[in-house]
This record gives structure tokens, C-alpha cells and sequence, in this order.
């Protein structure tokens, strides 16, 4: 391990604007280079391979993003190129694990990146009044959840897990995560068969599949949202990002996949019931 550096580089002789993607393609394209410039200096730190004093992740800011403008009385105008559904997980730094600076990203964080009103109404604002600029909306999970391995134990054992011992708030946030719980179950018990709640890995199985779904769930309800206010144009995908590599990627890798250090994807969100019961069924055969 060796001392490392994350910098924040305005320089004021270079006034220059990072162009704003053109499309949602780009826009998909600009944040997978961003979280591949991440996990590569998160693991070359890991491994000690800097040179001493050499800066490798730096993010290039314009003044003009946060408030440096010609006449100097003028507030940056908001124009973020997606928006990001994300976990408030304190591991899981959205603009940072995705390689972006100041007025890139729209960032909506909720434990268990769940859809509740406050998200939508959040979600709505940004579709909607800043149109101009956002190519994309990401739904992103992330392993080891502590949200959805809270709905997972209560799902496996409602009796001795007491959700009366729970607050309001965080029941609230369970009961939108059942139902990818739910479904990574089946999947399971179509793929492993009628045992499989009786496999000694299934509640490490059915975390890792219902975070998956739980992501995937919200990023069908926000594509389904958006066709019908017709922003047509705006795409809707999601990921998961691994606490490990530091990749964001849909379907994630197991453990045992050589390629794992070399994959980073965001999918498309699913477009209906069938494909949300075809990943649940992907997940059960991957992580079988
Ligand atoms: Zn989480």
C-alpha cells in the first residue's frame, strides 16, 4: 500500500470546457471510463505500483462548474449529464466511483437505492427541468448491501426476524425490496430446484441475486415512468458496484471468473416482467 492522492485539478489557465456528452451512448461510455480510471488507481494503490508523488486519479474541473464564471457574479448554471439512483452506503461515493467532478452528475441516494416518493418527486425535477443536459438515468446497487441483506434474513426468517423491533422508515425501505427478494427467490427454486433453501450458500446467493434485482426493479420502474412521459430519449440502465474491484457491472462476476478484473458494464434496464424473471433466473445459474 502507498500513500495516494485523489485530486480535484482546476487550472485556471485552461478555461476550457470538458464537452458534456452528446448522446446516451457517450454519456454510458463517459462513466464506464470513469469507474475503469477508479478501480485502476484503487487497485494500483492496493498493490503499491505508483510512483512515489505521482498523482493518477485526477478529475479535471472547468471554474465554470462551480461558480468561477468571466464576470465573477454569476452562479453555474445545473446541467448534469445523467441522473444516478444510488445507496447511501458510506462505501459507495457515486461521483467518485464513477470518475466525475462538479455538476455531472444528478445523484438521488437512498439506503437500498429504493424508489420512494421523495426519489420519484427528485427524479421528476431532473427528467423534467433539466432535459436539456440529462442522456441518462442509473440504477445502481452495490455488493454486500446491508439494506437488502436486511430484507433478504427478514424474507428468510419473518418470525424470528421481529420487524416490530424495526422504525417506520427502515420497514419502508424493506417492503420495496421484498420484491426482488421475492423473485431471486423463485428464480432459485426454478434453477436449483425444490432444495435450494437448504444449500449452505443460499442466503450469501439470494443477497447477491436480490441485489441485482433490487436494481434492476427500480431501473424497469424509471424506464416504465419515462415512456410514458416520452422522454424518449433519456436511457435507463443500472449496475452493481463491487466493494472488491471497485467495478461497476451488470450481471456481475462471480469469484471465480478470470475476466473479472477486466469488466465493467452498464446494462439496460429490463423492459418487462419476462426479462426481470430471466435475470432472476441468469443470477441463480451464475451463482450456482
Ligand atoms: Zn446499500
Amino acid at each position: 500500500m502507498k500513500t495516494i492522492d485523489y485530486i480535484y485539478r482546476f487550472d485556471p489557465k485552461n478555461t476550457s470546457v470538458k464537452p458534456a456528452p452528446l448522446d446516451a451512448e457517450h454519456a454510458k461510455r463517459e462513466l464506464e471510463v470513469g469507474n475503469r480510471m477508479f478501480a485502476d488507481w484503487m487497485n494500483s494503490c492496493q498493490i503499491g505500483s505508483l510512483s512515489p508523488g505521482e498523482p493518477r486519479y485526477v478529475i479535471e474541473c472547468t471554474g465554470l462548474n462551480f461558480g468561477h464564471t468571466p464576470t465573477g457574479d454569476d452562479v453555474p448554471r445545473q446541467d448534469p449529464f445523467a441522473i444516478v439512483v444510488g445507496c447511501s452506503d458510506a462505501r459507495v461515493p457515486i461521483e467518485m466511483v464513477f470518475g466525475q467532478g462538479f455538476n455531472e452528475l444528478f445523484v438521488v441516494r437512498v439506503a437500498g437505492n429504493v424508489l420512494a416518493d421523495e426519489c420519484w418527486g427528485s427524479i421528476d425535477y431532473a427528467l423534467k427541468e433539466l432535459s436539456e443536459s440529462v442522456k441518462l438515468v442509473v440504477v445502481m446497487g452495490h455488493s454486500g448491501c446491508g439494506a437488502v441483506t436486511a430484507a433478504v434474513d427478514a424474507y428468510l426468517d419473518p418470525k424470528e426476524y421481529s420487524l416490530d423491533s424495526m422504525s417506520l422508515g427502515v420497514k419502508s425501505i424493506l417492503r420495496h425490496i421484498f420484491v426482488s427478494v421475492h423473485r431471486a427467490a423463485m428464480g432459485f427454486l426454478e434453477v436449483w430446484g425444490p432444495d435450494a433453501p437448504s444449500s449452505p450458500c443460499y442466503r450469501a446467493a439470494l443477497i447477491e441475486s436480490a441485489v441485482c434485482l433490487n436494481a434492476a426493479s427500480a431501473a424497469h420502474s424509471v424506464r416504465a415512468a419515462n415512456d410514458r412521459i416520452r422522454h424518449a430519449d433519456v436511457r435507463v440502465l443500472y449496475g452493481v458496484y463491487d466493494l472488491r474491484s471497485h467495478h461497476v457491472c451488470m450481471p456481475p462476476l462471480c469469484t471465480h471468473v478470470p475476466e473479472r478484473d477486466t469488466l465493467i458494464n452498464l446494462a439496460d434496464a429490463p423492459k418487462d416482467s419476462a426479462e426481470f424473471e430471466a435475470l432472476a433466473r441468469e443470477m441463480a445459474v451464475r451463482l450456482k
